[in-house]
This record gives structure tokens, C-alpha cells and sequence, in this order.
């Protein structure tokens, strides 16, 4: 159902439901009740969603409740998280999930663990960000090639059916922040994603610029709007940066306060808002909405269902009515004229200040170019070397850990083996990134500060962007696709990987000829630093 109304623009709607801790209970009970209740109720929700450990807290599994809402009839569209699992349970999870019909995923970076959960507080996993995460499973819906039985060769496994969502954080105060959501969102949809649901937020001019980016990149993807029913105290955590990438300011608080004191708790007034919310995302051009909201009873969501469709013919006098932004807030395009749909944007790139030249990156640039471009003597050189320490380990162990103390010195080095600075224009991500997000940040940050370490320290991705659009090579950002980590390189020397050929920004190796019926020939080499065009 999902998937037929995002594709025939029928304005599909998604229900979203958090469930809490423990086998069973009001919160964890609520998802497939509210799909029990929706046949009486006479409207359309197109999905059932459920979140992954939402916040980064133990829950029960989206996966189990998704099961029981296709049993009574509903369709899920679960979330699906990098922070708990490796590519292994990334792959078994898929697998797992497609074997039980669950088609429909929102695949996210996850939110870092934030609470003890059990003798202290979970490790976050992250093996993949959510651009490889996205990338593999769009893989595994092509049949995904595994080795064969025969050496030298592989194998497809059966594809699966996967409808891949992805989320984007645009209310960002920044021009770094803001950029690099859209250019993450980029490589999403390049690598393959189905269709985009963003960050709760309640400005609908950052909503309207998503659409204007994918207008200026020529991408067509449907975006479906974010409704959340913001209660007094859910802004009140948001306000004090509680909640992982969810903005509500200060003039937003002061208006739910002051509605909080009505009779009626200020429900009523929520609710209109969220209604509005769904007439304007259907006016302009969205692909449907999502609709959340702390303690929502079924009934609830049919309203702002029903009366948000009945609220569309006015749907543009509303917008003054959910613009909250916050003073000095960056903006990628001129002030809209209008909010209704239109393909035609310029690429808001081309209308940035063209950055200062950082003399640090200048001259690691220079060093790398000396010795890592494939082209340079150095590099020849170094490639001789380092085939020379294959066979001399103990050598080979002395020059690794003088490359270890260079770069954990000037860089962090975390010593992984494969190595991402110059993709990252030598910010290390597993050291400045608590995520090690290769890809592009992660939707957490706030006002430039890292989700993880909100008082302590900056994004990681914030020096990245300014670094490469101080050298004039913005665009780096949003075409290169960086793989993950090798972790069967970790504590071996990155430049001996990389001079030998064996890390991911290795050039293949000549490809033999294919082999064998239902096989094809491997890939004799590991696989390329690949730009995902
Ligand atoms: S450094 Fe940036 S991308 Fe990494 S976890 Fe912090 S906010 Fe997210």
C-alpha cells in the first residue's frame, strides 16, 4: 500500500508508534491495536511505523510488532537503525525481515545510546552509516552477489523486495549543517532510496527547501512531511536540546505554554496544528505525511487525519502559522514566492561565499599529493617500500608505529587500518565523530555541536565542509561515496594498505572472465573507492 501510493502520488500517510521497554504493555501494545482499530475507523494510513530503539533505549523489537500488525491486517514500515548492528546483522535482520513479508523500512543512523541500560550504558555500534546501509540493502534487492562455491567466483542470493526510506535533518541553524544534510541526502538517494521522511520540525519554509534541493538536483523522490503533535512538555525537552536533532524555539514554547493552560490542556490546539500541518503538506506537493506525537490515542490520529484532508482548500493560509525559526537561521534558498510544487531551482551551491583556505589541510594536501597520488614519483617510491616490508616484518612493525604516532599526533588516528582522511579532509571519523559517520554527519548535531558531546565538541563534519569548500572542492562532499571501514585491516598500517592495494580506496584488479552458470567471475581485488553517479 505504502509503496503504491508513494509511486502513484495518491498522498500516502504513515502512522508513528514508540514502543517502550518490556514484552508487553500500554506503548508496546498500541501499534497493533491502533491496526486493529483502523478498519472500523474509515480511513486510510498507508503504513504502520515503528521505531528502532527510539533515542537510543532498549525496546522491544519493531521487527515482532510488525509481524502482529500484518496479522490483523495492517502494513508496517519499520525503522531500521545503524547503531546496534555490524553488516552481519544488518544482513540477517534484512533477510529475517523480507522471509516475514515486511517490505517497508526508514533506514537511520539511530541516535546514540544516551541511557544505562543494563551495568551502564550500551556501545553504539555503527559499522555502517546510513548511505551504506541504504546501498547494501538496495544490493540485496538486486540479489546480491556472494561468493560462489567455486573460488574465484559468485553467487546472487534471492532478492528481496525492500521499499527504502530514508530520514534528513533540515532545521539546522547553520549553512555547514544545513548543506551537509542536503548533501547526505544526495548520496542517500543516489544509493538508492525510496523515498524521504525528515526530522520533526515546525518551519515549513526548511520543509519546502528539501523539495527545492531534490528540484535543484533534478532528483525525484517523494518527501513525506513530518507531523508531530508537540505537547508542552515534549518542546520543553526539545528546547533544552533533550531529544537528538528536534528544534523547537523558544516563541514555539511560549505558545504551547500559554495553550498548555486551557481546559483542555492545550489538546485541541495541537491538534488543529497537526491538521494544518497535513492540509499544507498536501498542498504543497509532499508525498504524503508522517504523523507522531507522544501518547496518541487511535482516535487521535483519524482526526488529524480526516480534518487535516478537510483543511486542504486552505491550506496556504496556515503557513504563517508553523514558521518558527530561529534568529540568524540559515536558509539555502531565497524566501520562497510560492509553496506550491515547481521543479525549477538553482542549485543554492552555486549562491555560497566561497570559504576560507585552511593552511593545515593545505598542507597535508600537499604531502598527500607528494606521496599518495598515484602519479607521484613518491608515491612509487613508497609503493616499493612498502612491498620490501612485506618481507621484513619486524621493519614493517617499526614504520607502522612511526605512521601511528605522526598521525595520532596531528590527527587522532585511531590506528583502523583503512584509512578515511583523505576523504574526510584529514578529519579522522573515528576519532572526531562518536558515530564514525564517513558519509557526511548524522542528523544530531545542534548549532554546529556534536549530538554525543553537545558542550565539549563541534560536529566533525563542520571543519570537513569548511576545509573542502575553503579549497573550492564542495562537491566532493556530495558525490563521493565513501565505503566502510574494513575491519579486518584494524591496528595493521593504513599506509602499507593503502600503498599495497588492500583498503577501500584500492584500484580493482583486472577482472577474468565470467564462469559458471548462475555465478559470475569475482572481483579478483577488494572493492574500489567508488562515486556513486
Ligand atoms: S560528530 Fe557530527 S556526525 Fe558525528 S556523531 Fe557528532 S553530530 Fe553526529
Amino acid at each position: 500500500m505504502l509503496r503504491e501510493a508513494l509511486r502513484d502520488g495518491s498522498f500516502a500517510v504513515t502512522c508513528e508508534f514508540v514502543p517502550g521497554r518490556g514484552k508487553g504493555g500500554p506503548a508496546v501494545d498500541a501499534a497493533a491495536q491502533f491496526a486493529r482499530d483502523l478498519g472500523a475507523a474509515g480511513v486510510t494510513v498507508h503504513a504502520v511505523s515503528i521505531t528502532d530503539n527510539p533515542g537510543g533505549n532498549p525496546a522491544i523489537s519493531p521487527d515482532v510488532l510488525a509481524a502482529e500488525i500484518r496479522q490483523v491486517g495492517g502494513e508496517p514500515l519499520v525503522h531500521f537503525s545503524c547503531r546496534d548492528r555490524n553488516r552481519n546483522a544488518i544482513e540477517s535482520r534484512a533477510m529475517a525481515l523480507a522471509r516475514m513479508g515486511i517490505q517497508n523500512l526508514l533506514v537511520i543512523t539511530g541516535d546514540y545510546p544516551s541511557n544505562g541500560c543494563y551495568e551502564g550504558t550500551s556501545a553504539g555500534v555503527f559499522d555502517l552509516d546510513a548511505v551504506q546501509a541504504v546501498k547494501y540493502l538496495k544490493e540485496m534487492n538486486a540479489g546480491i552477489k556472494v561468493p560462489g562455491k567455486k573460488p574465484g567466483t559468485t553467487a546472487s542470493l534471492p532478492a528481496t523486495d525492500f521499499l527504502l526510506g530514508v530520514g534528513v535533518s533540515p532545521f539546522k541553524l547553520t549553512e555547514e549543517e544545513l548543506m551537509l544534510q542536503f548533501f547526505k541526502l544526495e548520496k542517500k538517494v543516489r544509493a538508492g532510496a525510496d523515498f524521504i521522511i525528515p526530522q520533526l520540525g515546525y518551519d515549513m519554509r526548511k520543509f519546502l527547501e528539501i523539495k527545492r534541493y531534490l528540484a535543484s538536483r533534478d532528483l525525484n523522490v517523494p518527501v513525506v512531511g513530518n507531523v508531530y503533535v508537540l505537547s508542552y512538555g515534549a518542546a520543553k525537552v526539545m528546547q533544552g536540546g533533550g531529544v537528538p536533532g528536534c528544534v523547537v524555539t523558544d516563541e514555539l514554547v511560549a505558545k504551547l505554554k500559554a495553550e498548555s493552560a486551557e481546559p483542555d490542556k492545550g489538546k485541541g490546539k495541537r491538534l488543529e496544528r497537526a491538521a494544518q500541518m497535513v492540509a499544507m503538506f498536501k498542498g504543497m506537493g509532499f508525498g504524503g505525511v508522517h504523523i507522531g506525537g507522544f501518547g496518541l490515542k487511535s482516535d487521535d490520529f483519524v482526526y488529524i487525519i480526516r480534518h487535516g484532508l478537510e483543511l486542504e482548500p486552505q491550506w496556504e493560509s496556515f503557513i504563517p502559522e508553523v514558521s518558527f525559526s530561529r534568529p540568524n537561521e540559515f536558509y539555502a534558498f531565497p524566501a520562497p514566492v510560492t509553496y506550491r510544487p515547481t521543479r525549477q531551482e538553482k542549485d543554492p551551491v552555486a549562491t555560497l561565499s566561497p570559504g576560507c583556505t585552511s593552511v593545515f589541510f593545505s598542507v597535508w594536501n600537499l604531502l598527500h599529493g607528494l606521496l599518495f597520488d598515484r602519479k607521484a614519483l613518491g608515491y612509487r617510491i613508497l609503493v616499493a617500500w612498502y612491498r620490501f616490508l612485506e618481507k621484513h616484518k619486524l621493519l614493517g612493525s617499526i614504520t607502522h608505529t612511526f605512521e601511528f604516532a605522526v598521525k595520532s599526533v596531528f590527527l587522532g588516528c585511531r590506528d583502523c587500518g583503512d584509512c578515511a582522511l583523505p576523504d574526510t579532509a584529514y578529519r579522522c571519523p573515528m576519532y572526531r565523530c562518536a558515530k564514525q559517520q564517513r558519509n557526511g554527519p548524522c542528523g544530531g548535531s545542534r548549532d554546529g555541536m556534536c549530538e554525543v558531546y553537545p558542550t565539549e565538541k563541534p560536529c566533525a563534519w563542520i571543519a570537513i565542509y569548511q576545509r573542502l569548500k575553503g579549497a573550492g572542492r564542495i562537491e566532493e562532499l556530495r558525490q563521493a561515496y565513501v565505503p566502510p571501514c574494513r575491519a579486518e585491516l584494524r591496528y595493521t598500517s593504513g599506509w602499507a594498505n593503502f600503498f599495497l592495494n588492500r583498503d577501500h580506496a584500492a584500484v580493482p584488479a583486472e577482472t577474468p572472465a565470467a564462469s559458471g552458470a548462475g555465478e559470475s567471475a569475482a572481483n579478483a581485488g577488494p572493492e574500489p573507492k567508488a562515486n556513486i553517479h
